[in-house]
């Protein structure tokens, strides 16, 4: 279906777009309490909004919290055929400096180290990424050192955009009505909240995972605690017997939680405590944990032992009193996803379409397709292609992304033979 002209296409828009893309500057910030947390990331809603316009799509809008919306209509699908929801987000990550990024193309990739011309301390080869070994003789883009890349999301954009301009290019290509939505703040956990989920179809994609062929389809279950520990302050010269310090007990309470139960010492389908931060006094102190695991049951377990501990240390020190607040932040969208096997069957078979071996994988996060499931649209995560996402050796190869926007026009076209309710 997809013939070496598209391809060619495909590899020229994808490649455009990105570089243009990742050039503007969208770095969220935690800290703001605004949508979009920064004023930046509409730089980079107008652009897209006019590519869209320009693409001809309809229902073009760019909202006041820099959401971009648009609508492709249906061409040669089944009568009722499912509209789908393709989704990225447009910030990258505060863990690293997002401005001025300068990509850079390393044209046949020999297969060792790269190095980054503003910074000559740094190198990527396939020690830091062992994934690297399979694009060797390919084009590799990197920032230059000094930022990250913005592959994560950035590829996912320009693979949608990618794919809307080959739909409209190419008229032999069939597919389902297509709704886009590109996002701000994802990577500070905000990206659905001010989302209009009305002008979103049932099923969606976001387009955000790593390696070519990977679907995710689980995401960890996900809650907070606060622990305040308040203590009994007394003049240190006539304390005994009196004081109770509550820093020191904050210390002894972290040392009683299991050390293996870190996110440094867990992987795969593992689950921890994070100790997110600690302050405190001899007379109040403050712990705060992310609490993860792909199970309920494993989280439940992990806040029963807080409560245990607290029991414990409460008993231990007399006159000390431990607050214990937990909070619940998203869910695992797995057992959703799993009512809705049409999500994931037809994504699977899409990928195999691009000539991929699919890999139904597990993301130890969440994403703004956990969000949207939750609010209940099933929403897998596709590839993206990029690697060493968040850091100064993000990198992706071109292919990836041709593949990428593949996938989607093989999905497009899987979903336009599907027969309506
Ligand atoms: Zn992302």
């Amino acid at each position: 279906m997809v013939t070496e002209t598209m391809r060619d296409f495909i590899r020229n828009e994808t490649r455009e777009r990105f570089l243009r893309y990742v050039q503007v500057y969208t770095t969220s910030d935690e800290e703001s309490p605004t949508t979009p947390s920064t004023e930046r990331q509409f730089d980079l809603a107008r652009m897209l909004e006019g590519e869209l316009r320009e693409l001809g799509l309809k229902e073009v809008h760019c909202d006041e919290h820099a959401y971009v919306y648009a609508t492709l209509p249906a061409r040669d699908a089944a009568e009722g055929a499912p509209a789908i929801g393709l989704v990225s987000h447009m910030d990258t990550s505060p863990d690293q400096p997002g401005e001025n990024v300068k990509p850079i193309r390393h044209e046949d990739y020999d297969g060792g180290v790269i190095r980054f011309p503003d910074d000559p301390e740094l190198t990527l080869s396939p020690d830091d990424s062992p994934e690297l070994t399979c694009f060797e003789g390919e084009t590799i883009i990197t920032a230059s050192g000094k930022t990250l890349l913005g592959a994560d999301d950035k590829a996912g954009l320009a693979e949608i955009m990618a794919a809307l301009a080959a739909w409209q290019r190419f008229p032999e290509l069939p597919h389902g009505e297509i709704r886009v939505c590109f996002t701000p703040d994802e990577e500070i956990g905000r990206g659905t909240v001010k989302l209009d989920l009305e002008r979103l179809p049932f099923y969606c994609y976001t387009m955000d995972g790593e390696a070519p062929g990977d679907i995710e389809t689980e995401c960890f279950d996900a809650w907070r605690a606060d622990l305040v520990f308040k203590g009994i302050g007394v003049h240190p010269g006539y304390a005994k017997d009196k004081m109770i310090n509550a820093a020191a007990v904050a210390g002894r309470f972290l040392a009683a939680l299991p050390e293996w139960e870190a996110p440094e010492h867990t992987a795969d389908r593992e689950g921890f405590y994070h100790l997110v931060s600690l302050e405190g006094n001899f007379e109040n102190a403050k712990a705060s944990w992310i609490i993860r695991d792909f199970e309920e049951a494993g989280n439940a377990r992990r806040i029963e032992h807080l409560k245990t501990l607290i029991r414990a240390f409460e008993s231990r020190y007399p006159g000390l009193s431990i607050e214990l607040n937990v909070r619940h932040q998203y869910q695992n969208m797995r057992d959703i996803i799993r009512e809705h096997p049409r999500a994931v069957e037809l994504a699977v078979k899409a990928i195999e379409d691009a000539g991929l071996e699919p890999r139904l994988k597990s993301i130890r996060g969440g994403t703004d397709g956990s969000a949207l499931t939750q609010k209940g649209h099933p929403t897998p995560n596709l590839f993206a292609g990029g690697f060493l996402f968040h850091s100064r050796k993000e990198w992706i190869a071109e292919s990836s992304m041709v593949k990428g926007t593949e996938t989607l026009l093989h999905l497009g076209a899987r979903w336009a033979r599907e027969p309506g309710k």
